[in-house]
């Protein structure tokens, strides 16, 4: 690996290949994952640093797409054995998708190790693996500036502890509509967003899909909405996409404050527009950092 010096951003998760269907086509094994395009949509803003485990199956060409992108992939452990395997399939209107199957194969046994070099850097993405990783991954940095974490429903129902003490130890979680409220027992998406920040995080994103999010802390709430695509081809890893987006302009900006965050958030949201565009990292590889500009420029004008 040639990979040298610092990372600005250090993105824990999972690497897969994933089998694919929506109702525009079906695609199998294709380079997916969170830190896939998490890391993908930061590299456009800052340099981030991969975290994750393949399989000694992980095709060469997906290392390359890493290295085209500019991500420093030190992180990256390859075990011998199968790389983790996802296969899901969306419904029409692409905001409901089924799980067929996982196979966590060497994701089974990760256990997030940080290179040197990462373990100073101010900005930290932890993707959606088990609460005891993420805590472990938080004992390996030291004095990051701002702490990212998502979640998931299997974690709420069988982790709770561990993820009550995660996010009292981040600066913001993101959730969705049905992980809110299954975290707090709250009907209203509203309230539960609210009782989610008295648990720890100073800000809570609460993700809408195709309608936005909605950024809550302390002082009031935030609306950042998605930039409307009307091309949707698959919608995988538009969280990881807007979460890696996000962290990597508010690492550029080098600011926490509110309006740097809500910037970042819009930001977020553009990349996540452009990974839904396509399957698996395919727009993002293509995209240049004019069409990005572009986009972001356009988004402002159209918000009212
Ligand atoms: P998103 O659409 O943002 O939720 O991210 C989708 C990515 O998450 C896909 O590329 C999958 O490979 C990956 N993924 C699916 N299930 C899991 C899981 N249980 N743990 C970690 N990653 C997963």
């Amino acid at each position: 690996m040639t990979d040298t010096g610092k990372v600005d951003i250090v993105v824990v998760g999972s690497v897969a290949l994933d089998t694919i269907e929506t109702p525009v086509a079906k695609r199998e094994n294709l380079l997916g994952g969170s830190v896939s395009y998490a890391c993908g949509a930061a590299s456009f803003f800052a340099r981030p640093g991969m975290v994750g485990v393949a399989g000694s199956d992980f095709p060469a060409e997906h290392i390359q797409c890493y290295r085209d992108l500019g991500i420093d992939i030190r992180g990256l452990q390859q075990e011998e054995g199968k790389t983790f395997r996802w296969s899901g399939v969306y419904e029409e209107d692409m905001n409901n998708r089924r799980t067929l199957s996982t196979e966590l194969n060497v994701f089974a046994g990760f256990k997030p190790s940080l290179p040197a070099e990462y373990r100073t850097s101010p900005y930290l993405f932890l993707a959606n693996i088990a609460p005891e990783l993420q805590l472990h991954v938080l004992g390996e940095v030291q004095n990051a500036r701002f702490v990212v974490a998502d979640t998931m429903d299997l974690w709420i129902n069988t982790a709770r502890p561990a993820l009550e003490e995660v996010m009292k130890r981040v600066d913001m979680i993101a959730v969705n509509d049905s992980e809110a409220r299954l975290l707090t027992g709250e009907k209203n998406t509203i309230s539960a967003a609210r009782a989610i920040l008295k648990m720890g995080p100073k800000y809570v994103a609460l993700k809408k899909g195709e309608h936005g999010a909605l950024l809550f802390h302390a002082g009031g709430v935030l609306i950042i909405p998605a930039y409307p695509v009307e091309d949707v081809r698959d919608p995988t890893g538009a969280g990881d996409a807007f979460a890696g987006g996000f962290i990597g302009a508010l690492a550029l900006s080098g600011s926490t404050d509110p309006s740097d965050i809500a910037e970042a958030m819009l930001r977020g949201s553009v990349l996540a527009s452009f990974a839904v565009e396509a399957f698996s990292l395919d727009r993002l590889r293509t995209l240049t950092r004019a069409e990005l500009d572009a986009r972001v420029a356009e988004f402002r004008k159209i918000i009212v």
